[in-house]
């Protein structure tokens, strides 16, 4: 009997649709699909759309309009629904709108019985996991979000150009948060066996550095919005989970000590994140980790303070306040 490995994209805008598209054109663990989203007739023509690839797909799946009854026995859920930033709106407008839209959208997906894991995808990542976890109540290693993973492709990409090299043998990571305070710890960064170092002087690295945290404005620029990256980004993660790759990735996972959700090196299996990777940092990386930190919960501090006036005063009392937000205080009014 053929094992049914089962994923349902939540949002199919360009980043649902990306990835959906990278599924279906790639030798992948999924078999069945299902798609949700608030545009009921774009998800039909989305279907029918992929459905006609199926001839020439190297996968064979089932691919359907979904509600959100189909969660119930999903694996997988990947989520990239949300608002966009619109000209004029602040980061902290962006984030209570998505938390608001979140809500909505985790509540349904618990109601089916969902038991599996959540992929995000949704912007600013690192917060938006953090809420998933806390509104789904589901166990840390459940909740997983993209990370620094699309970044750190990016850091691969533009180092192996640089070098002719395959960025495949570019060995290194970006991160911290997916956003400005992100970070290169290049004491870490080797291409085959040999340090960075004896390839890149500080000023090519620094550069690389800032062309890794400028790629989404650029192309936000010039194109609209970024999502073929993102869309192999969550086909790589879907890989590592559903097929049990114990494969590492730099991506949104919790931090305990801080109560944060940050992009560092995890191992992902079919449970999850299985382990964390723990590194050296030099002192100075030490301190932009700590500095990405801050930020995040400075995010999730003003989160707080606009849903109930107040600061969370414990972890405990964090997920409590997430479970329990007024629906009145939901800016669904968009
Ligand atoms: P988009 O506007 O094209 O798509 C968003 C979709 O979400 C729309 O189809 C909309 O109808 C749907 N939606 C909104 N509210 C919903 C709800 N309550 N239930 C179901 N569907 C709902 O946007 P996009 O370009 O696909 O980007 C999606 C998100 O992905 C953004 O937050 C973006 O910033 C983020 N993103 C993240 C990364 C990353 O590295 N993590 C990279 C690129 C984009």
């Amino acid at each position: 009997m053929v094992e049914t490995k089962k994923v349902v994209i939540i949002g199919c805008g360009n980043v649902g649709m990306s990835y959906a598209y990278a599924l279906l054109n790639q030798k992948t663990y999924v078999n069945e699909l299902c798609l949700i989203d608030l545009n009921k007739e774009r998800v039909e023509g989305e279907v029918m759309d992929l459905n006609h690839c199926l001839a020439f797909s190297p996968s064979t799946m089932k691919i359907e309009v979904g509600d959100y009854s189909c969660c119930r026995d999903a694996d997988l859920i990947v989520i990239a629904a949300g608002a966009n930033q619109k000209p004029g709106e602040t980061r902290l407008d962006l984030l209570k709108k998505n938390a608001s839209i979140f809500k909505g959208i985790i509540d349904n997906v618990m109601a089916s019985g969902f038991n599996g894991i959540f992929m995000i995808a949704t912007n600013p990542v690192d917060i938006m996991t953090y809420i998933t976890q806390k509104y789904s109540g589901l166990p840390h290693h459940k909740v997983i979000g993209t990370g620094t993973s699309l970044d750190t492709a990016r850091l691969r990409y533009l180092i192996g150009d640089k070098l002719k090299v395959d960025p495949a043998n570019v060995h290194g990571y970006v991160i911290g948060e997916h956003g400005d305070s992100e970070f290169v710890p290049w004491s870490n960064v080797n291409v085959g066996l040999q340090k960075i170092s004896d390839f890149l002087y500080e000023d090519d690295m620094k550069e690389i550095a800032e062309d890794v945290k400028n790629a989404a404005y650029e192309i936000i620029n010039k194109k609209g919005a970024t999502y073929y990256g993102i869309g192999m980004t969550l086909v790589k993660l879907t890989n590592a989970i559903l097929g049990n790759e114990h494969a590492i990735a730099v991506v949104s996972n919790y931090d305990e000590t801080n109560d944060v959700y940050i992009g560092l090196p995890a191992v992902l299996d079919g449970n999850g994140i299985s382990r964390k990777i723990f590194f050296d940092l030099t002192k100075e990386e030490e301190k932009k980790l700590q500095n990405s930190i801050n930020v995040i919960k400075e995010n999730i501090r003003e989160l707080f303070e606009w849903f109930w006036g107040h600061e969370p005063k414990s972890h405990l009392e964090n997920h409590r306040l997430l479970n329990d937000v007024p629906k009145s205080n939901l800016k669904e009014d968009f």
